[in-house]
């Protein structure tokens, strides 16, 4: 195990890890901090999923140091605290305080942040971070329910968040390449600043930046900035050349799409697996009524999952689910749903069910969560940013979890057939 990372929610941890495998570093997921039994074998990069994106600070920081604590007993010897890369937070944290935890348990005195993920259109200019050609406080972000970011100057924000001086890796620096970005980052340490925003608009530049990292214990940022980080271990010759890091077990069994995501591209993915393969609508308000929808859902795939995909769902689109929130309450109807889908899953599974793709990132965590699913193994991209993954533990599944935007419309078909 050479590199250990922490990420503030699941869907991004699974897209740090998916960018490590296509740069040939074989990663594990975890959903939580694993066990202290908890031993892998094959493995380059490990990468801790928390649930700590909104949560109080010191629950972030207490969890994140756990999360260090198992990944330093693993033998890691880097570190990266993975956040989205628009930055998500808010005036107290948890950017800055679980990252000045980590650097002081880690006994280093600097850290760059680095959210730029120029191939998603997330681009750091002058310390300022762009959406497309939006500033972040312009880009729909500053209407975010949980973490409204109305400032795009990061050094700002940031600086709001830690106790440390926060200073810029401006572009122009950057742009000379990796000897002129390690200066500056000497530099600052030097002149009292612990942390550096550092700016990047391409993947070049994020590239120059990775090599510039290999000496730094601790990396923060999104998952754009890990893509220059495996050639340093192949430089040192910690890490082999390897072809093969996304290869999955083989996993034999039945295969079943489930779909809690009301997302556009979810919205359009299911519509065109609807005329093709069996499909169960799954109505919050039969279930908010005491009707038994898990069992009509079962009695429904059971009697077709034998000749090929099934397809359960619960997606609708946001006038309806408008109403039925208006009348249960948005978490309310989000918990019966996510109930559904769980004990779906568990009955899909005892049928023999072994090849799952669910759509929706909370219908994921439920989902995960029901089959007790601890770790997953990161195999091939199917579509960007989401990959087939396999459980690790004793039931053998090829799971492929995807965010609700993510995906193109014939999603569902493209990943079945990509499947062993
Ligand atoms: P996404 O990744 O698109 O945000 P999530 O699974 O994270 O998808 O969130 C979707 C939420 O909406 C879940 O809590 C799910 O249970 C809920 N949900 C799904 N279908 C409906 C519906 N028809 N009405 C109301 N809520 C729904």
């Amino acid at each position: 195990m050479i590199l250990g990372c922490i990420a503030d929610d699941f869907t991004g941890a699974t897209d740090l890890a998916n960018t490590l495998v296509r740069n040939g570093m074989r990663s594990v997921q975890t959903i939580g901090v694993p066990d202290s039994d908890f031993v892998l074998d094959d493995v380059d990069a490990i990468v801790v999923a928390l649930k700590s994106r909104t949560i109080p600070a010191a629950d972030a920081v207490a969890q994140s140091l756990r999360a260090l604590e198992w990944l330093r007993g693993a033998g890691c010897r880097q570190f990266f605290f993975k956040y989205c890369s628009t930055f998500d937070s808010t005036p107290r944290g948890n950017i800055g305080p679980v990252t000045e935890a980590l650097m002081q348990a880690l006994d280093t005195d600097f850290s760059i942040a680095c959210p730029a993920f120029p191939e998603n259109g997330r681009t750091v200019f002058n310390g300022h971070l762009f959406v497309g050609d939006a500033l972040l406080s312009e880009s729909g972000m500053q209407h975010h329910p949980l973490t409204p970011m109305t400032d795009a100057n990061l050094v700002r924000v940031l600086a709001g968040q830690c106790k440390g001086n926060v200073g810029l890796v401006p572009f122009d620096t950057v742009d000379r390449g990796a000897p002129a970005i390690a200066d500056a980052f000497a530099d600052l340490r030097s002149s009292g600043y612990p942390h550096a925003i550092v700016d990047a608009i391409s993947d070049e530049q994020l590239m120059a930046i990775g090599t510039a990292c290999a000496d730094l214990v601790l990396i923060t940022g999104g998952s754009g900035v890990a893509v220059g980080l495996p050639s340093n271990f192949r430089r040192t010759g910690l890490l082999a050349d390897n072809d093969a890091a996304d290869s999955l077990p083989p996993v034999d069994g039945l295969s079943a799409v489930l779909a809690g995501s009301c997302s556009t591209a979810t919205l359009a993915q299911v519509e065109r697996t609807k005329s093709l393969w069996p499909a169960f609508q799954i109505d919050p308000m039969a279930v908010a009524d005491g009707r038994d929808v898990a069992a009509q859902a079962m009695a429904f795939a059971s009697r077709r999952i034998s000749d090929g995909p099934v397809l359960i769902y619960a997606s609708a689109a946001p006038e309806k689910v408008s109403e039925v929130q208006a009348t249960l309450g948005r978490d309310h109807a989000g918990e019966l749903v996510e109930g559904v889908m769980a004990q779906v899953a568990r009955e899909l599974v005892a049928l023999g069910v072994r090849k799952l793709v669910v759509a929706g990132g909370e219908t994921s965590g439920a989902v995960v969560s029901a089959l007790k699913v601890r770790a997953l193994r990161i195999g091939p991209q199917i579509d960007p940013g989401v990959p087939w993954t396999a459980s690790i533990g004793d039931l053998k599944l090829a799971l492929a979890l995807k965010s609700g935007n993510f995906g193109g419309p014939d999603f569902f078909q493209k990943a079945l057939e990509r499947v062993a």
